[in-house]
């Protein structure tokens, strides 16, 4: 990785920020902000924004606020709130006391309403919602003025007011501002900026019946903070003129609104509505469904904060759309966990290794390493005896060519053991699948071997073994692009039936018996693991996180080679 200059930009926003700073805008200070609607758990297209937005404030000795914009009371909800704040502070970043809402700023935004009627710039308007968007023309066409935009300041005022007072039904009326309903951007044709609604809402209750929509609300909770930088995705290029048309009309404090790509991820999908749909309908097991690209899920699966601060680094800041592929994702989490994760034993699935000439009874205390990246993470001892289990794929009857594990006749190093051949099997009388191995053992100890032996085999031994459930999972959709889905076609079509895979009867090395949900390791030959928040005592649950094999780092290597 080279290093990164601190004082030069690495991307066009940092640029931007260096500018203003330089031209002494804002006093030379950055603000800003990140502003989640709590509709939902955050995912990984969300960790890019709070990394960036917390990142620049870090660098350029700036503050970030939290706040959140809770201006949709039907679709928000407390445990949204809580899971907000635990992920942020999860992936490292601190808010300190600038948590904010935009539910604070109610009060606030009515007056400024009521400032834009009294200047003539808004009016309240009784097309229903139906009514405003068929008026509201497209692209090519301009919109129809509503036969309410020509009401008096003081008609206005009176019905704003009483809409606030709860004398209209729901959806009756509309504030909305008077721009322009011929403008070529479409959301500047009068947009509403508030609405009836009689929703409780998790902040503030019952005590308001309209409330504000987003456009109205967004870009005056920024000024109100000062947020110097207000950085947003692609989505809201559009909406810009209208943000800045408000704090202009308002004259007060305008915030720069800058906006970059979203992030979007290969086979999986980034829209909460679509995963609101996929936890609602049971297509997973919650938000934090180890194959959910949420900050929960990702945790659940295995992987840590420096794992995701660094891929949100290394995919850069674009300008236009694109699709991350998730094997970067993968790659980043090798990477993190290559150099603390300890290696552990673990056969996933079993199959018994009797050693004949391995005398009954006796246990062995072989001395393994813990961490070869590692070498402070010491040594710990594996009981080594008569009955063991290796893995299930590591035994071929019939060796196919190139295969160099075990068979019948041949020799294979059990690593931290001993080298064992297999002189016969056992099968199961009706169905013919084998069940057991007859192995003798050399015991000559390895370090002293000095014929070739090609294959180094994990176990674990079946007296010490501890029983353990192993998932493993897959993406979650079978295409590369889920998103890419035709209007009014199931999306969730693509759901990959494979996603996860549950293995019971796993067998663990004895000192993983305890392993308590969160902890991290790599099982020798199989890919890092992490224990999951279902593990008891004794009967440990893993997930793999990722496998060994590094595809991304595969096609890094080869193409930094020149092939
Ligand atoms: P969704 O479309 O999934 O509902 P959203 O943009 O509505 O997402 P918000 O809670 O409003 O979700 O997002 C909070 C912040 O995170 C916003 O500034 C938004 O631009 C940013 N953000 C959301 N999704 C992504 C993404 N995929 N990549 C980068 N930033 C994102
Ligand atoms: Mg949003």
């Amino acid at each position: 990785m080279p290093e990164i200059n601190p004082t030069e930009p690495s991307n066009f926003i940092e640029q931007i920020i260096t500018e203003d700073i330089k031209q002494g805008k804002n006093q030379g200070k950055v603000h800003t902000r990140f502003p989640p609607e709590p509709n939902g758990y955050l995912h990984i297209g969300h960790a890019k924004s709070i990394c960036l937005n917390f990142g620049l404030a870090q660098k350029f000795g700036g503050k970030c606020n939290l706040r959140f914009d809770d201006t949709n009371p039907v679709k928000e909800e407390q445990e949204y709130i809580d899971a907000i704040m635990r992920d942020v502070r999860w992936l490292g970043f601190d808010w300190e006391d600038r948590l904010f809402h935009a539910s604070d700023y109610f009060e606030q935004l009515c007056a400024w309403a009521e400032k834009l009627i009294q200047d003539g710039k808004a009016y309240v308007c009784d097309l229903s919602a139906e009514d405003v968007r068929l008026t509201r023309g497209t692209l090519t066409q301009p919109g129809k003025e509503s036969p309410f935009r020509i009401r008096s300041v003081e008609e206005n005022l009176d019905l704003f007011r009483r809409m606030k007072a709860g004398e209209f039904p729901d959806g009756s009326h509309t504030l909305r501002a008077k721009i322009d309903m011929a403008a070529p951007n479409l959301n500047l044709r009068d947009p509403v900026l508030y609405r009836i609604l009689r929703a409780t809402h998790p902040r503030t209750g019952d005590q308001w019946c309209i409330y504000p929509m987003y456009d109205w609300a967004h870009g005056q909770s920024d000024s109100i903070e000062g947020i110097t930088h207000s950085i947003c995705t692609l989505e809201f290029e559009d909406h810009r003129p209208l943000y800045d048309w408000f704090v202009e009309q308002l004259g007060i404090h305008h915030p720069q609104q800058i906006e970059f790509a979203r992030l979007n991820l290969s086979y999986t999908v980034m829209s909460k509505r679509k995963l609101l749909q996929l936890v609602r309908d049971g297509r997973v097991s919650g938000w934090d469904d180890p194959r959910m690209p949420t900050l929960s899920g990702l945790r659940r699966r295995g992987y840590t904060p420096e794992a995701i601060r660094n891929f949100t680094e290394r995919i850069g800041l674009a300008k236009r759309a694109s699709v991350v592929d998730v094997a970067f994702l993968e790659h980043c989490l090798r990477e993190d966990q290559n150099q603390p994760a300890p290696r552990r034993m673990a056969v996933l699935r079993p199959l018994k290794v009797v050693i004949e000439n391995y005398p009954e009874g006796q246990v062995e205390q072989m001395e393994a390493i813990n961490n070869p990246e590692d070498p402070s993470a010491g040594m710990r001892l594996l009981p080594f005896s008569r009955e063991l289990y290796i893995e299930r794929d590591d035994f071929r009857e019939e060796p196919p060519p190139k295969f160099f594990r075990l068979a019948v006749g041949r020799e294979v190093r059990l690593r931290y053991g001993y080298i064992i051949k297999c002189e016969r099997v056992i099968k199961d009388a009706t169905t013919g699948e084998v069940i057991e191995l007859r192995c003798t053992y050399d015991p000559t100890p390895l370090a002293q071997i000095t014929r070739k032996v090609k294959s180094t085999l994990h176990w674990v031994s079946a007296q010490a073994a501890v029983n353990a459930e192993v998932r493993l999972y897959d993406h979650l959709f079978t295409q590369e692009d889920p998103e890419d889905v035709p209007e009014g076609e199931d999306w969730t079509a693509g759901l990959n039936p494979n996603s996860l895979e549950i293995l019971t009867g796993c067998k663990l090395e004895p000192i993983l018996a305890e392993a308590e949900s969160g902890y991290h390791c790599q099982f020798e030959r199989q890919g890092y693991f992490c224990a999951d928040l279902d593990s008891k005592p004794g009967r440990p649950v893993f997930n793999r996180s990722v496998g060994l094999k590094d595809e991304w780092g595969r096609l890094e290597k080869k193409q930094g080679a020149g092939g």
